[in-house]
């Protein structure tokens, strides 16, 4: 089988396993835990085998049975350029033939710094620093507040995903939802002890928990638009409200933008809602597919950080050229073109369409969706919080997701993952996706008969 460019004219085709990804999955399963490397990858959620995917051009992945998909995972965000950007990869092989790693200063690291500090409202004035995931750059952000505050417990929103670090494994979103983990075996009691849930869109619950621990709070960390419980919009004045009160508590507010951040407006959710936090977390796009995450914010918070403060994190790899090189070039993209305008009209036509073929098969869905990412719960009624999210048909979402996938749409494989539009999505993957759901929510219809 060829990887050559004709895969992407392909018409996109049935993406169920086939013989070679069964066989692929067997041997994997035999030596990775589950057959896969991240939980949510398993279909555990929407049932049979995960196709195995071979190579990604634009909006499309082909897959080892030599079928072609249109693609709303997009790596789980990175790919919002579409996959294969060839300036992007042009970047990537000119940085690898340098070298790998040096585990030294580069230029790339400084210009990617001061492109960040440009484009982040969190970032401007203030400092970044780069790591090599959105785990690490959640759970540095965290230490740091702590650190800075002197002060030891976190607020975070249930159904809330801030990567895998032990304290953040509580009322986790994501896989963790997913696979109904409320925590996970292996966190100590003692270690989420100072961690305190909040629902998402309640500044009410944040205001009470924060009069209930007054001066022991260090932060409040919160996906500004979560992803990880399925595509939640905050309310109006809700991300205001927690900047009010943490200001007025001396809490320092955490966005944790490794999913929003370049994918909800250039400047992320901080720009779209006008709204600064003290620190603010990137990962995925930010790497532009390869491993970089960041953190970053107030100048005299970020003082504090190793080796001009005392709050120690390090990362061998962190900000290696390769991985800076992917990132600075797909930011230099995004910042030259400006496309969020284009996007936010693919991603509306796109979620209007699917929401008017739900709507003629009369099957209940609640399009969530904030510029290129979206989700659609299968219930009626709104969804505000993880609460909502959950109320929802995991079965018929289960059953759309198998006929999106045998019509060639390759969808996040849970009801609790947001999907996201690339730049490369155009009109024949878009209405190759509608026809499709046309189909699908046909078959899913027969359950509410
Ligand atoms: C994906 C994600 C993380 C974790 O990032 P990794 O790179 O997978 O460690 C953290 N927070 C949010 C909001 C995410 O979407």
């Amino acid at each position: 089988m060829s990887t050559t460019p004709e895969f992407w004219t392909q018409i996109p085709g049935d993406g169920r396993a086939g013989a070679n990804s069964r066989a692929l999955f067997n041997a994997a399963q035999f030596v990775i835990p589950g057959g896969v490397n991240s939980p949510v990858r398993a279909f555990k959620a929407v049932g049979g085998d995960p196709p195995f995917i071979r190579a990604a051009r634009g909006p499309y992945l082909l897959t080892e049975d030599g079928v072609t998909l249109v693609d709303y995972v997009g790596t789980w965000g990175p790919a919002i350029l579409g996959h294969a950007h060839p300036e992007v990869v042009d970047a990537v092989c000119r940085a690898a033939r340098d070298g790998l790693s040096f585990g030294a200063c580069t230029a790339g690291e400084v210009e990617f710094a001061e492109l960040l500090c440009r484009l982040v409202p969190a970032l401007k004035g203030g400092m970044v620093r780069l790591v090599s995931s959105g785990t690490e750059a959640t759970m540095s952000a965290l230490r740091l507040a702590r650190g800075f505050t002197g002060r030891s417990k976190i607020v975070k929103v249930d159904g809330g995903y801030h990567g895998h670090a032990d304290f953040l494994l509580v009322a986790a979103g994501s896989g963790a939802a997913t696979l109904g983990i409320p925590g996970s075996e292996g966190v100590p009691a003692a270690t989420v002890a100072d961690t305190l849930t909040v629902p998402f869109n309640s500044a009410a619950a944040v205001e009470q928990v924060l009069e209930q621990h007054r001066g022991q709070v260090a932060a409040v960390i919160v996906e500004p638009v979560p992803g990880n419980m399925g595509c939640v919009p905050p309310r109006p004045g809700y991300l205001q409200e927690l900047r009010d009160l943490c200001t007025r508590e001396g809490v320092v507010l955490v966005f944790d933008e490794v999913m929003t951040g370049f994918r909800v407006a250039l400047g992320g959710a901080g720009q779209r809602y006008g709204v600064i936090p003290d620190l603010v977390c990137l990962g995925k796009i930010v790497g532009g597919g390869m491993p970089v995450g960041a953190y970053g914010g107030r100048r005299d918070i970020m003082q504090h950080v190793a080796p001009l403060g005392p709050v120690y994190q390090a990362g061998t790899l962190s900000g290696n050229p390769v991985a800076v090189a992917a990132g600075l070039a797909t930011l230099q993209i995004l910042a030259r073109d400006d496309p969020y305008a284009a996007l936010e009209a693919t991603s509306a036509a796109l979620a209007a369409g699917l929401s008017a073929r739900a709507a003629k098969a009369g099957v209940p869905v609640v399009m969530n969706r904030v510029g290129a990412m979206f989700t659609g719960f299968f219930r009626a009624g709104e969804v505000h919080d993880y609460d909502d999210a959950k109320a929802s048909d995991l079965g018929a979402f289960a059953e759309f997701h198998r006929e999106m996938l045998t019509c060639g749409v390759y969808l996040a494989p849970s009801q609790f993952e947001a999907s996201f539009v690339s730049l490369a999505h155009d009109a024949a993957a878009i209405d190759h996706t509608l026809s499709a759901a046309e189909a699908a929510f046909a078959a899913v219809a027969r359950r509410y008969g």
